[in-house]
């Protein structure tokens, strides 16, 4: 799979720290460009992610594209 970001790298799959407003909310797989280091959350990891944001009553603007801030 070629990178989305920069068309030339390869994803690899790889475990990647997530922190959210700093705050560690774990280690997840995802896919890292080798050129261009882009991160790609797989949409399993997206939920785990979401699933920890929320555990810790922290909001994410993942789950909409709302931009009225
Ligand atoms: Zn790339």
């Amino acid at each position: 799979m070629k990178c989305t970001n920069c068309n030339k790298g390869q994803y690899l799959k790889k475990k990647v720290p997530y922190n959210f407003l700093g705050e560690k909310i774990g280690i997840f797989d995802a896919l890292v460009c080798d050129r261009c280091q882009e991160i790609l959350f797989e949409s399993d990891a997206s939920d785990k992610i979401e699933e920890q944001v929320k555990k810790r009553g922290l909001v994410t603007t993942a789950a909409t594209s709302c931009d009225s801030f």
